[in-house]
């Protein structure tokens, strides 16, 4: 016995060499190892510095190791689906109701029942089946300018289309997500029919063919091209506060408002919002994430610098959003931006929105 003890101690050590030489990056088997670091992949349409500042202090905070992955939505949808059920996606964050829909769709999510999610995000901000949860509001509204329009010339979305408003507007494809989603609306409370004649107007109104992104039609007002575009609110308040004088002074020609549908309707409202991935292995644990980026610090960190609007009334808003005129939100579910989404686009086509 007393020879044989040293024997086996002898071996097993061998054992443990042999074994750590095969995987030298493996050291749970050592016994002053700590437990490994729990990772949270994310999935982001999103590319904010401020986004990375908020995530590394959930690093900090839950220790946690978030793996970030930053790609357009399209393209993480085509990944996911590449990626099958070995997708490492733990959680999706993209802008717009109608493209958060198109993962569901797609069935990239799951659902999450969170009584911690469900109590900060008014219902309308979510899926009703928990499948997403809004992080942050955006505006889509009418950028001007100011000396030929006043707000009481565009105070819906109708005014838009009249007549007066011919050879005045600029404004980007249908086929973008923004205008599906607004028009997503428009189906919602009036019909195909009334959405689809709104869009022939606003055809007929256009001053150039459909082209570029939002701040693109606010540039185009401040060069005289036209007078009206149809874009998000940020944009317009991320010239504003822009370190760079020509795009001060585009903001400074220009000015944006938050058109209802019809009085007293409210406004369409947007938001930037999360899923949990229908891959996710701990989906506690990415509720853990989507309740830190409701916290304070996760609003006031999710729109200092993208100039979105925070989700929580209590967090003070973004500089230069005050610039933003008030408005009351409508009270419409924004699932139906998705539900109307394929209508809007074969509305937009019938009506020659290219
Ligand atoms: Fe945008």
């Amino acid at each position: 016995m007393t020879l044989r003890t040293p024997l086996f101690a002898g071996l097993s050590l061998l054992v443990g060499a042999v074994a750590a030489c095969s995987n030298p990056t493996e050291t749970t088997d050592a016994p002053e190892a700590a437990a490994p670091v729990p990772t949270l992949t994310l999935y982001s349409s999103r590319h904010y510095d401020s986004d990375k500042a908020l995530f590394a202090m959930f690093e900090e905070q839950e220790g946690v190791k978030l793996d970030v992955r930053e790609a357009k939505a399209e393209q993480l949808i085509e990944t996911m689906k590449a990626e099958g059920d070995q997708s490492p996606a733990d959680v999706i964050i993209t802008a717009d109701a109608g493209s958060l829909w198109r993962f569901q769709e797609a069935g990239l999510t799951q659902v999450l029942e969170s009584e911690a999610l469900s109590a900060a995000v008014p219902e309308k901000y979510r899926s009703a089946d928990g499948a997403w949860y809004g992080l942050a509001r955006r505006l889509r509204g009418i950028a001007y300018d100011p000396s030929r329009w006043s707000p009481e010339d565009l105070p819906t979305w109708d005014t838009l289309a009249a007549e007066d408003k011919a050879g005045e507007i600029c404004v980007r494809s249908s086929s973008n997500i923004y205008n599906l989603s607004l028009m997503g609306e428009i189906i919602h409370r009036y019909g195909s029919e009334a959405a689809q004649a709104w869009a022939t107007s606003i055809v007929g109104n256009m001053a150039r063919n459909p082209q570029g992104g939002d701040t693109d039609q606010i540039r185009a007002i401040a060069a005289g091209e036209c007078s009206l575009a149809i874009v998000n609110h940020y944009y317009w308040v991320r010239l504003g506060a822009s370190s760079t004088e020509a795009d001060q002074q585009v903001a400074a020609s220009t000015a944006f408002l938050v058109p209802e549908f019809t009085a007293g309707s409210g406004s369409h409202v947007n938001i930037t919002g999360a899923a949990v991935a229908s891959t996710a292995d701990d989906p506690a644990l990415a509720e853990t994430f989507m309740t830190f980026l409701l916290s304070e610090t996760g609003q006031t960190y999710l729109t200092t610098e993208t100039k979105e609007l925070p989700l929580l009334d209590t967090t003070a808003l973004p500089e230069g959003v005050e610039a933003v005129p008030e408005f009351t939100a409508s009270d419409v579910n924004l699932g139906v931006y998705g539900e109307n989404q394929a209508e809007a686009q074969r509305l937009f086509d019938l009506a020659g929105w290219n």
